[in-house]
């Protein structure tokens, strides 16, 4: 497969290709704000001052001192059982690239990583859920179809919104699309992108509540969301799973009407192109 990187586990969803990358798992997100702005100023702020281009211990030392005690306190972190950790940052110039600053990958060494607060070994062989859970159709879907590392490591990260819009489409077309499609289709690739985009732009999002996704947190403790349909007076929807992993919180039916449109026009028109492009060949 053409630019897509490999490791021990199949496809690289880590660092998939020279565009973009995942660092969720660093903690990234984990802050109460988790807005691109203020993730992309903590990601740039950590290259920095880590120095990044000129990486000693000393200032691995100092940067780590100054950070970690105030990304993981009351006023910053967002679920306390995570750690956010100081050294993820960007590692291209351009800033397309979040991951670890520290990583023998960059350095040659593991001297820089040993500081981490995780240490080396589950630093270096943690593999996600998504990994294991997610098919290789799913994977290359979400990486074909996303350029931004920011929504790139929300949505691959998130098995419930990618597995329950991939297998609607499979299940309208009765087979398995390939997802290379996607590379060769840019209105297709532009239907993944706007359905994936309602991460960050879902109109039925609930911003009152601390949600990430399905997740509700109390301090230490968490919960899953739920949708009442029995209060609302409809059936459960197909749709579940993705209203859950987009936090949507409807006021009555016909908001839960209105949002299953929106999810099933994305899934038609991936059917429509899907249908034209095998047409077509
Ligand atoms: S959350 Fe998963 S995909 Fe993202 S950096 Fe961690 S292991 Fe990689
Ligand atoms: S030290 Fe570990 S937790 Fe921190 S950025 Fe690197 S890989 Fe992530």
């Amino acid at each position: 497969m053409e630019n897509i990187n490999f490791c021990s586990r199949g496809i690289h969803i880590c660092q998939p290709d020279n565009n973009k990358s995942c660092a969720a798992c660093c903690g990234i997100y984990n802050f109460i704000d988790n807005s691109l702005d203020a993730v992309f100023e903590r990601l740039g702020r950590n290259s920095l001052s880590a120095g990044m281009s000129d990486l000693s211990m000393s200032h691995v030392k100092s940067h780590s001192k100054k950070w970690r005690k105030r990304d993981n306190d009351e006023q910053s972190r967002l679920f306390p059982v995570i750690f956010n950790c100081e050294f993820a940052g960007f590692i291209d110039k351009e800033k397309n690239k979040a991951g670890c600053l520290l990583h023998p990958c960059i350095h040659g060494d593991t001297r820089f990583i040993e500081i981490g607060f995780h240490g080396v070994d589950m630093c270096l062989n943690h593999f996600c859920p998504s990994y294991f859970c997610l098919t290789e159709q799913e994977k290359l879907t979400v990486i074909l179809s996303i350029d931004h590392w920011f929504l790139y490591g929300l949505v691959i990260t998130d098995i419930d919104i990618v597995k329950c819009f991939v297998d609607n489409i499979n299940n309208s077309l009765g087979n398995t699309f390939d997802p290379w499609l996607i590379a060769r289709s840019q209105d297709l690739k532009n239907v993944f992108a706007d359905f994936f985009s309602f991460k960050l732009n879902w109109p039925f999002a609930d911003s009152k509540k601390r949600l990430f996704g399905k997740y509700r947190f109390y301090g230490d403790e968490y919960e899953i969301n739920t949708i009442p349909y029995e209060k609302l007076g409809i059936q459960k929807s197909v749709y579940t799973p993705i209203f859950l992993s987009l936090a949507s919180f409807f006021n009555n039916s016909s908001e839960v009407i209105k949002a299953e449109n929106i999810i099933k026009s994305h899934v038609q028109r991936a059917v429509a192109e899907i249908n034209r492009m095998c047409v077509c060949d």
